[in-house]
């Protein structure tokens, strides 16, 4: 039994079943036994391999984006850099590295990094040597009255939901419980009212199951005002769907899929992202928002064939088939071509960031 079974159990026994968002909280970030602050997460002897982790090109393209977008809006002379969520800091390194020939384009960049996770930190610290960014907990705390220029991959998934369950007098909230046994396990709750959920009794049966994401329409919220007041943009790369319903709700460990209940702190908790709700709470916030464009879409418009086969030429044996197996990863609709997604804010005055214009 982990630690933070016996903390959760004392927990649900004093107050009573706790939301999924809750569970999902204290597994991913319980600050001694939650996943990213004790798991080397990310990466092939990980539970799970992201874009940047794949291929130095991704990181490379979506510096070359942020840096065309920055001198399109007159490349302001200071501006926010801002990765939400960096995991091991490859991303944003290789985006320092690719953008470093751009003139005045470090000069004018602070970088502001969002992590809850102090080991991840750590990682972030040692990736960046010569870069001095600043952490922070949230959003909340990120600077004012400067342009932003956001980059957030596989972020947005790792953010608490809830989940009801339509019923005919209402909503039953999915909730973790424990089992005759002890064991942590999944129930509902009565029935309520949901006034969050008032539109979806028109367009749900009985027995639909939905997700909401609360948190990360926050986080939406509070960088599309920023873009609309002061100019830049945010690249959201996840996956998920445009409001698509149904039970999302997953665990990984050791890249295979895992009961999410069975060993809380020790396995990856996501759940799809709803690319509606944040295009929605973007425009509510008075921001653009792009086309929704898969990533193999994306990375081909910013011209990643040129760019692998630039790289192809200086490779031989492994490390040229591992080299083309990466681009077919990135980019093929079998693999994470179609899967994951690219959803780019901008102010309205603006045309959207290249790669994301139609
Ligand atoms: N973007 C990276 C890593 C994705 S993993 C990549 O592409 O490789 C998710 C990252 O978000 C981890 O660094 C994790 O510690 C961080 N994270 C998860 N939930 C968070 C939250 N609520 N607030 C801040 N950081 C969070």
């Amino acid at each position: 039994m982990t630690e933070l079974v016996k903390i959760l159990r004392r927990q649900i026994e004093a107050t009573g079943p706790m939301t999924l968002a809750d569970y999902m909280s204290a597994c991913l970030l319980h600050p001694t036994h939650g996943y990213y602050t004790t798991q080397d997460a990310l990466g092939v002897d990980g539970d799970f391999t992201t874009a940047p982790e794949i291929s130095q090109m991704f990181g490379e393209l979506v510096g070359l984006c942020l840096a065309q977008t920055w001198m399109d809006q007159g490349a302001p002379k200071r501006f926010a850099l801002i990765e939400l969520g960096p995991g091991r800091g490859t991303l944003i390194a290789d985006v320092m590295r690719a953008t470093a020939q751009v003139p005045g384009f470090h000069a004018a960049a602070e970088l502001h990094l969002v992590e809850a996770s102090d080991r991840m930190r750590a990682l972030q610290a040692a990736a960046l040597p010569g870069h001095h960014p600043t952490w922070h907990d949230t959003v909340e705390t990120l600077p004012e009255n400067v342009p932003v220029f956001v980059i957030a991959n596989e972020f947005f998934d790792a953010l608490p939901i809830r989940q009801f369950q339509r019923d005919p007098k209402g909503w039953r909230e999915v909730m973790v419980g424990l089992a005759e046994d002890g064991t942590l396990q999944r129930g509902l709750s009565d029935p309520a009212p949901i006034d969050a959920l008032n539109k979806r009794l028109e367009d749900t049966d009985t027995g639909a199951l939905v997700e909401t994401c609360a948190h990360g329409a926050a986080v939406v919220d509070a960088i599309a005002r920023q873009i609309a007041r002061n100019g830049g943009m945010a690249l959201i790369v996840d996956y998920g769907g445009w409001h698509s319903d149904g039970d999302t709700f997953q665990a990984v460990r050791g890249h295979r899929p895992v009961d999410p209940f069975a060993e809380p702190g020790r396995a990856d908790l996501t759940a799809h992202v709803d690319f509606e709700a944040l295009a929605r709470a973007a425009l509510i916030a008075g921001c653009a928002v792009s086309q929704y464009t898969n990533q193999g879409v994306f990375l081909e418009r910013l011209g990643i064939t040129p760019r692998a086969q630039s790289l192809a030429k200086r490779l031989t044996g492994d490390a040229l088939d591992a080299h083309v197996a990466a681009h077919r990863r990135l980019t093929h609709p079998d693999e994470m071509g179609s899967l994951f997604k690219v959803l780019g804010l901008y102010p309205g005055t603006e045309s959207p960031p290249p790669g994301l214009d139609p």
